[in-house]
């Protein structure tokens, strides 16, 4: 990428009385800005022509990778296609242009895209009422344990302050779960990656009247179906408390079973993530809440207005795209195509858990260990050949986790495609290490200190220039 020749920052690229605009004529006379609002020296702004630019950022744009680049198999956070109609219906003006203070009669149109959207998320997974209102999967859970937390409350159940959360779940269970005032217990997996039940047992046998509720990922982060779910769905309501389930693992399930029929109680969904809605830079998202019959009252106030109204537009196109036929795959493609790639890259990475999984699956590491290459080294090797990597180091059960999820959306030669730059990097740990622990050799940004960016980035011009003095 040469980038570097038109320079890393737009400040960089500033000179001293360019200009890439001029203002229409002022029609509207003058206004006065109170001599205490005003500055007291001008904005240290870059002054760069419109060429400079938009070459400047279209050069930064094409040092991106996401779903429109190229594979990317980035588990646990079901990275599907954004398909573009999802866009254009976003886009309508009849949507886009809204006010979310319009009187009521001029938003019908709105009001029934967000009362269809919940209509096909209940069907989707079995439960009652959806809530729009949250703004990612993370405030799904944050939003579900405060339906939880009040319907303990308005019986009066005071004591019940208890979180079961497996070992094997996302960091956002536990967290919401503490920002919502709620106390942590953990349950152990089993060997094969699943909820220890004898262990849950006990701890239910000791903390029952304290139990607030369980949450769970099925299947799990492990790409696991939870087999057990009719039995810790009975010990758990047994002991009065409800089952939560966090959605992000929604996608294998689409066709193949629901949340509300195995017994769960709240759930989140993320849009961006089942139901192919972009990620983005950190947002925006949606976390749909859904909650069984007799909860819907308890829904709090997270956000205003109808949440994330553009994200839910795009989750109801792509839903209406597939149909009722067509979304019944999802689920049993997406499974399939993990599948396939486990089975054919097991021989050369180290399968710990062997069997069927979902959608996706973890290696830990490469099978080979005396090449001292790591999980680290082989995600930082695939960017060379152009693909982003997989989730590493998550979930945090092996020490060289590295979680694929193909999603369904991948046509058969980009899996093979992916299995033989995966055999071909294995090869190349036996017979260049080097190679591979140096990379990545192609990308704009060799190797950084993942330490350095992550607790000191430099995000600011101004910090750059102090950095230096
Ligand atoms: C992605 C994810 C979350 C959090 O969802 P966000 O939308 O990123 O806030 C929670 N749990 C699991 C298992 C996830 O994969």
């Amino acid at each position: 990428m040469n980038n570097r020749l038109y320079g890393n920052l737009i400040f960089e690229l500033s000179q001293e009385g360019r200009k890439g605009y001029s203002l229409p004529k002022n029609n509207f006379g003058e206004y006065k800005v109170p001599e205490t609002m005003r500055r007291k020296e001008d904005a240290q702004l870059p002054e760069c022509d419109e060429m400079t630019v938009v070459r400047h950022y279209t050069n930064l744009s094409a040092n991106n990778f996401g779903v429109d680049n190229g594979f990317y198999p980035l588990g646990s956070c079901t990275m599907k296609y954004n398909p573009k109609i999802n866009e254009e219906m976003a886009a309508l003006p009849q949507f886009a242009s809204l006010h979310p203070l319009q009187p009521a009669e001029t938003v019908q149109g709105a009001e029934a895209v967000c009362t269809l959207l919940c209509r096909s998320l209940c069907e989707l997974t079995g439960l009652y009422a959806f809530t729009l209102k949250p703004f990612a999967g993370a405030h799904g859970e944050l939003t579900g344990l405060m339906v939880i937390k009040g319907y303990h409350e308005s019986r009066h159940d005071d004591a019940r302050k208890l979180v079961i959360v497996p070992d094997s779940a996302h960091g956002t269970n536990p967290a919401s779960a503490a920002v919502c005032g709620l106390e942590i217990v953990e349950v152990k997996s089993l060997s094969d990656g699943t909820v220890d039940v004898d262990a849950l047992r006990e701890l239910i046998a000791a903390h029952g009247q304290e139990i607030a509720a369980m949450m769970m990922t099925n299947p799990n982060t492990l790409g696991l179906f939870e087999r057990q779910i009719p039995v810790i769905e009975k010990m758990v309501h047994e002991a009065g408390g409800l089952m939560y389930y966090d959605g992000a693992n929604l996608n294998p399930m689409l066709g193949a079973a629901r949340p509300g029929d195995m017994g769960f109680d709240v759930m989140h969904i993320n849009l961006h993530k089942t139901f192919s809605t972009p990620h983005g830079g950190g947002g925006p998202g949606a976390g749909p809440v859904g909650v069984r019959k007799g909860l819907e009252s308890f829904f709090p106030e997270v956000s205003p207005y109808h949440g994330n109204f553009a994200v839910a537009m795009r989750a109801y196109a792509y839903i209406l795209s597939l149909g009722r036929e067509h979304i019944k795959e999802v689920g049993p493609l997406a499974t399939l195509n993990a599948n396939y790639i486990k089975e054919s890259l097991k021989d050369v990475y180290e399968l710990p858990i062997d069997g069927l999984c979902k959608h996706e699956f973890v290696f830990d590491g490469l099978k080979d260990k005396s090449t001292g290459v790591t999980t680290m080294d082989v995600a930082k090797r695939l960017l060379d050949y152009g693909y982003h990597a997989p989730t590493i180091y998550f979930p945090l059960l092996f020490h060289e986790s590295l979680m694929i999820e193909p999603t369904e959306n991948e046509s058969k030669e980009t899996i093979d495609g992916f299995i033989q730059v995966m055999r071909q990097i294995a090869l190349e740990a036996k017979e260049n290490p080097d190679e591979v622990k140096s990379a990545p050799h192609l990308t704009p940004i060799g190797r950084v200190d993942d330490v350095l960016a992550a607790k000191h980035p430099i995000v600011t011009y101004k910090q750059l220039v102090n950095d230096k003095d």
